[in-house]
């Protein structure tokens, strides 16, 4: 009859999300986070899965935000100051805080 016993739906889904996250090589944030939400309905404690999974991603957008605020790709620093305002004229940009072209 069912495999519930050997292995129940929970534990059956556990394993390829735990392929899933080893294929994405997450974190622990990130993969605790995806373990919570792959599981929520499973377990028989719907909410307190959901609060555990937010729990991970606020971890993460803390995480995130931290190294944001540090070095940021989508951030355009200046070259010389490392300044954050421009002023763009025409194709260059100037900081505002150094005057430096960069
Ligand atoms: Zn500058």
């Amino acid at each position: 009859m069912s495999d519930e016993i050997n292995q129940p739906q929970h534990y059956t889904q556990w394993i390829e999300c735990a392929d899933f996250i080893e294929s994405q090589n997450m974190g622990f944030f990130d993969g605790n986070a995806v373990k919570y939400i792959t599981r929520y309905r499973h377990k028989g404690t719907p909410v307190k899965d959901l609060q555990k999974a937010k729990w991970y991603i606020e971890r993460l957008i803390k995480q995130e935000s931290k190294g944001a605020e540090e070095f940021s790709p989508g951030i355009v620093r200046c070259s010389k100051c490392l300044g954050v305002q421009f002023l763009k004229q025409g194709t260059d940009l100037v900081c505002l805080k150094c005057n430096e072209l960069n």
